[in-house]
């Protein structure tokens, strides 16, 4: 595993108090016209450039303990002046982002990825490197111990000490947590994974354990084991609130609010846990679908600038439609509960007009400066393609099954496409998933994809849901908590809408988005606009919904805002409200072979 040209990484919290790291590479043989080293601008699995680098605070470089002169190339690069010493990079690093794709380092732990902390030795990252992770000066680091998916070196399991990844690529795809740790430990198909918690969180580990193997033991017997998954890991944060995760090739980064986990004594899914689970499974589900089988434009990935391609919604989207289906056709949710997600997704992309818009493949492609960068106009102008990318998986395992008569399911699709871009690391073509659809069903899905993937065509969900017995019913929304996937059981639902939505902004209600064509818009409301009154009543977020309820189409008020400091009134004219929320209920009396078309789906 040591090579003796290994380069020799050490990473220590050298000052928690200030959220300094500081770290080493030292380089056996340096480049002879003068070392570069960089730091990626972006983390794979999160589609934005960051600027890791921005975050290094001083750099400094020696040989034979002489200083080494070091000249900044550009935002993210330095060059070492030429030694034929080995030669020693040292960096001081600022670490306070508590995201999973950040570093962090205070009193209570510290969390970091590669890609925040280790710089590349550019030209020699295929070498192997080492990593001594080190203990931080006590008062710091009582009780702390370390998980990392990275294969111990010299050190002890969960302690520190040495550590050592294959190559660069490989270096950065081990994040690290270091902090008092519940750790669980499963087997899944004679494969150790793990669970290292970070949190107060009184959790049931021996009941979490027993879920996630069962998740795990199902995802490995749809695709198989890949033939390098010799042991995984989940590293999960679980802070009072907050939402997050990470793929990695061995592991994963969670972030869950700590009371979404369950209790010793608690029974059932809640569906704060639910959401957890499908957290899980869907970081679960991209050790193949984007880890292993990836685009070609990421084989290998270029961390110094934007990547684009068209594909996300096959790696997003895909991996979100399996990531429910998962819980279902394993056994912990019912076939209501995957039916109410289901709902709450298509809702999801109703509500934005962006889908009339930008195509999923376009939304893949700009997924840098638009899908990550969102700003007030987002809801009107951008897809998601997690969202309707999962829409799509669905539609097209559907269509499939439907045109086959139930030979050829998306399933089919994803074990051969396992089998042509999994294990042998090339990547997908930019036409690759199309092809390989039509190949493994045999199906013309020209017209398919070119509605729904390259075009902003509505989805056939209504006709393609009935034909797997199951019915797709919309309604109104009845306000800003209500997600969709259930009946409203509101007997005085609003008939009309605002077409805005309204949020709360240091107390004040203000109008975040404003949807194209709505009645907020035609009125003149902007984005930014704080809502005053409505027909001269003061109004708060609650009022205002429920005041709406008071009003019917083509009725008239006057709504006044605070544009910046200048008070302004409006003619409002309120507009029906639309159906779009979905939800979604199993067809009742349905023939024998609708029924048998249903429990293939949801392999019931
Ligand atoms: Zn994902």
């Amino acid at each position: 595993m040591t090579s003796k040209t290994a380069h020799a990484y050490r990473i220590w919290p050298k000052d928690p108090a200030a959220h300094l790291f500081e770290v080493r590479v030292a380089v056996r043989n340096p480049d002879p016209d003068g070392q570069v080293f960089a730091i990626p601008a972006w983390i794979p699995g999160s589609y934005m450039i960051r600027d890791y680098a921005k975050h290094v605070i001083t750099v400094r470089a020696e040989a034979d303990g002489r200083d080494v002169a070091i000249k900044k190339l550009d935002k993210s690069r330095w060059q070492a002046a030429k030694t034929s010493r080995e030669l020693t990079f040292i960096l001081e690093i600022f670490a306070h982002d508590e995201s999973v794709r950040g570093a962090h380092l205070d009193a209570s732990h510290a969390f970091f990825n590669g890609t925040c902390v280790f710089p590349a030795v550019v030209g020699q990252e295929e070498l192997a490197c080492n990593v001594e992770i080190v203990a931080p000066e006590a008062p710091f680091g009582k009780g702390w111990r370390v998980a990392t998916s990275m294969r111990r070196n010299t050190a002890d399991e969960y302690e520190f000490g040495g550590y050592t990844a294959g190559d660069y690529a490989e270096l950065i795809d081990h994040p690290v947590e270091i902090a008092q740790l519940s750790i669980g430990e499963f087997d899944v198909c004679g494969i150790p994974h793990a669970i290292a918690i970070r949190g107060k969180t009184r959790v049931d580990m021996a009941r979490l354990c027993r879920d996630l193997q069962k998740l795990c033991a199902h995802q490995i017997s749809f695709l198989g084991a890949p033939s390098d998954l010799d042991r995984y890991l989940f590293l999960l944060n679980a802070p009072g609130s907050g939402y997050g995760g990470l793929e990695h090739r061995w592991s994963s980064s969670l972030i869950c609010g700590r009371d979404n986990l369950p209790a010793r004594g608690d029974e059932g899914v809640s569906d704060e846990y639910r959401t957890f689970l499908g957290l899980v499974s869907h970081e679960y589900f991209h050790l193949w679908n984007v880890k292993r089988m990836k685009p070609a434009a990421f084989t290998p990935y270029d961390l110094s600038k934007e990547t684009h391609t068209g594909l996300l919604w096959v790696y997003e989207g895909i991996t979100s439609y399996y990531d429910d289906l998962a819980l279902l056709r394993s056994g912990m949710i019912t076939i209501q509960s995957y039916l109410e997600l289901l709902g709450q997704t298509i809702t999801r992309v109703l509500r934005g007009g962006g889908r009339r818009v930008q195509s999923v493949e376009e939304s893949s492609f700009d997924a840098w400066t638009k899908f990550y960068k969102q700003d007030a106009n987002a809801s009107n102008a951008v897809v998601s393609y997690y969202a309707k990318g999962s829409l799509i998986a669905l539609c097209l395992d559907l269509k499939l099954r439907n045109e086959t008569a139930g030979r050829i399911s998306l399933d089919d699709v994803m074990k051969e496409a396992w089998s042509r871009w999994g294990e042998s690391g090339t990547g997908m073509p930019e036409d690759g998933f199309e092809q390989l659809c039509m190949d493994v069903s045999a199906v013309d899905l020209g017209d398919f994809f070119d509605a729904n993937v390259r075009g902003t065509g509505e989805l056939p969900l209504d006709s393609l849901l009935k034909s797997h017995g199951v019915d797709y019913c919309l309604r109104c929304s009845t306000g800003a908590k209500d997600k969709g996937g259930k009946p409203s059981g509101d007997i005085n639902p609003p008939t009309v809408w605002l077409g805005a939505n309204l949020g709360d902004r240091a107390g004040k209600p203000v109008f975040l988005s404003v949807n194209n064509g709505g009645p907020a818009e035609q009125a003149g409301i902007s984005p930014g606009d704080e809502l005053v009154a409505l027909d001269g009543l003061r109004m708060d977020l609650a009022g205002c919904e429920a005041r709406t309820r008071r009003y019917r189409p083509n009725d008239v008020s006057e709504i006044t805002v605070f544009r910046g400091d200048e008070l302004v009134s409006m003619r409002l004219k309120w507009a029906e409200a639309p159906t779009d929320t979905c939800y979604l209920l199993p067809a009742d009396e349905v023939e024998d072979a609708v029924k048998s078309r249903r429990g293939d789906w949801l392999g019931q």
